[in-house]
């Protein structure tokens, strides 16, 4: 089966319109091939989607609904993307090689982000605070206006609901711009928000290079708040432009996260655990599980069986419903994590497994990489220090706890965490003491759109997800109420 591509023409303040930019084009990685080419937005373009944006964030008839009645909106974006998954799921796994499988739960995920946020929405309360005189204080919500989003290459759909969702729920307008690798399935989900009645102007699908549609977004005075995903140099950049206009960002940025297997742990669940933590999505996962430490009892044996397992696993093309490990998302990206593996040898790693590229006539179009296991190196190793972003798993033995939560913890990221034992005040210690937004015992790479997600040092800052998620998009306003009916006593009114 497949399906049409978008017709190239970009969604601006509401209306389908060719964009003036520079040329994107959409490639499918797995074989080598092009998707489609098409015109992305200019300067012009945005500066239109944003003066459209202005014009219909501001119109009373959106600014008076009441939550269950903007709620609606949300529902039918909901709807509207479960209905077509299939479709959407297809143009995801062309546009980014990932398998079937992860392109169609993504797009559940999206489908799920919206309902849960329109649910939010009509749920949360406004809140009447404790008076310290005879007035009514009460503190309510409003949105902030326009919001610029930003989203990586890596999970495209599920990137773009987690901002969009909360974002016209707070009763924003958005204007998203995709990243260059994968652009179509942000042009989909347009079509899906027109087609949920969205009043034009408040959502803008805005394709182009991030630094000229993504840098003018955040530099824009009427844009009121960014929300960015993507590498960590990226939103530090980001972070001095919005510092310098005062304007609130949240950053969802790398990782290179720890996974710790104690001696005690169930050896097959680890395993299976630390698998699809580090090789599902080809290994670019910003809480790919890249650093894995063993403890030294048993380590020999746990990462030999590791490395077995590791090489059971089918790496081969998106639409093969047997495919574990698909092409990664473009030829330069690859060629980005085969740096990394030099550097990895220069510095004495030891390949236990991967390394290179798989063999056979099935891999030569595509963009494929070998899973890949290293050992021999240190915690301070540059392959241990920066985020690779693809198949690499590096191997560390460990002592004790106090061994391995100061090798967790040093390091710029702070991310995520995987924890595999049997004991369960241990894995609370140590959930506690490593610096990361999100710890998984005895699992990992679950998510739950009620739960907060977000990391901490050069992996960002501010939460997504969750009713607070909400919250993020609007400002808290604070209201007193005087019912004395006296003047103020300090005027001495006669
Ligand atoms: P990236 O290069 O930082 O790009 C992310 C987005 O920012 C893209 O849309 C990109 O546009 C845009 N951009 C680039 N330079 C910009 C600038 N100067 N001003 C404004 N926008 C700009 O990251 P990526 O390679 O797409 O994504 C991979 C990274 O995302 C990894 O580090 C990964 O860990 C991180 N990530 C984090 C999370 C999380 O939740 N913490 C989730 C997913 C991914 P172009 O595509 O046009 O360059």
């Amino acid at each position: 089966m497949s399906f049409p591509f978008p017709d190239g023409r970009l969604f601006v303040g509401g209306e389908w319109q060719a964009g003036s930019g520079a040329e994107i084009t959409s490639t499918f990685a797995a074989e080598g091939t092009e998707n489609m080419r098409f015109a992305g937005a200019s300067k012009a373009d945005v500066l239109s989607a944003i003066d459209r944006a202005k014009t219909a964030q501001a119109d009373p008839a959106w600014q008076r609904l009441k939550p269950h009645e903007r709620a609606m909106y949300l529902y039918r974006i909901a709807d509207g993307i479960t209905a077509n998954i299939e479709r959407i799921s297809w143009l995801q796994s062309r546009d980014t090689s990932k398998t079937r499988n992860e392109a169609r739960a993504l797009a559940g995920s999206a489908a799920a982000t919206f309902r849960y946020f329109g649910a939010v929405l009509e749920t949360s309360d406004e809140l009447l605070t404790a008076p310290r005189g005879d007035y009514l204080t009460y503190s309510v919500h409003d949105p902030i206006g326009l919001v610029g989003a930003i989203t990586p290459w890596n999970s495209p759909i599920a990137s773009d609901a987690q901002k969009a969702a909360p974002a016209l729920a707070a009763g924003n307008a958005v204007l998203l711009k995709p990243a260059s690798w994968s652009p179509i399935i942000s042009l989909e989900l347009a079509r899906i928000v027109e087609e949920a009645g969205l009043p034009k102007g408040l959502y803008s699908v805005l394709p182009g290079s991030g630094r000229e549609v993504g840098n003018l977004l955040v530099e824009h005075p009427d844009i009121g708040k960014v929300s960015f995903t993507g590498g960590t140099s990226t939103g530090r950049h980001l972070a001095h432009v919005a510092a310098e206009k005062l304007m609130p960002i949240s950053l969802e940025l790398g990782g290179k996260s720890p996974t710790i297997v104690f001696e005690d742990c169930d050896e097959d669940l680890a395993i299976a655990g630390i698998l699809f933590g580090i090789f599902s999505s080809s290994g670019q996962s910003c809480i790919a599980g890249s650093r894995l430490f063993v403890q030294r009892s048993i380590y020999d044996r746990f990462v030999s069986r590791l490395v077995k397992a590791t090489e059971a696993l089918k790496v081969g093309h998106p639409f093969d419903a047997e495919t574990q490990v698909s092409s990664m998302v473009h030829a330069d990206h690859r060629a980005s994590v085969e740096a990394y593996v030099q550097t990895a040898r220069d510095e004495g790693g030891e390949f236990l497994t991967g390394g290179r590229r798989p063999e056979g006539a099935e891999y030569d179009n595509g963009a494929y990489y070998q899973p890949t296991i290293i050992a021999g190196l240190t915690n301070q190793a540059q392959t241990c220090r920066e985020e690779i972003f693809g198949p690499v798993l590096v191997v560390m033995p460990f002592d004790d706890e106090d061994d391995v939560i100061s090798m967790s913890n040093d390091n710029d990221y702070g991310l995520a965490c995987g924890i595999w034992s049997r004991d369960h005040a241990k894995c609370w210690r140590l959930a506690r003491a490593i610096r990361a937004g999100t710890v998984w015992i005895n699992t990992y790479k679950q998510f739950s759109i009620s739960t907060p997600f977000g990391g901490d040092g050069a992996s960002g800052m501010g939460r997504e997800k969750g009713r607070a998620g909400l919250r993020a998009y609007q400002r808290q306003k604070s209201i007193y109420e005087d019912h004395s009916g006296q003047p103020h006593p300090w005027a001495r009114w006669p």
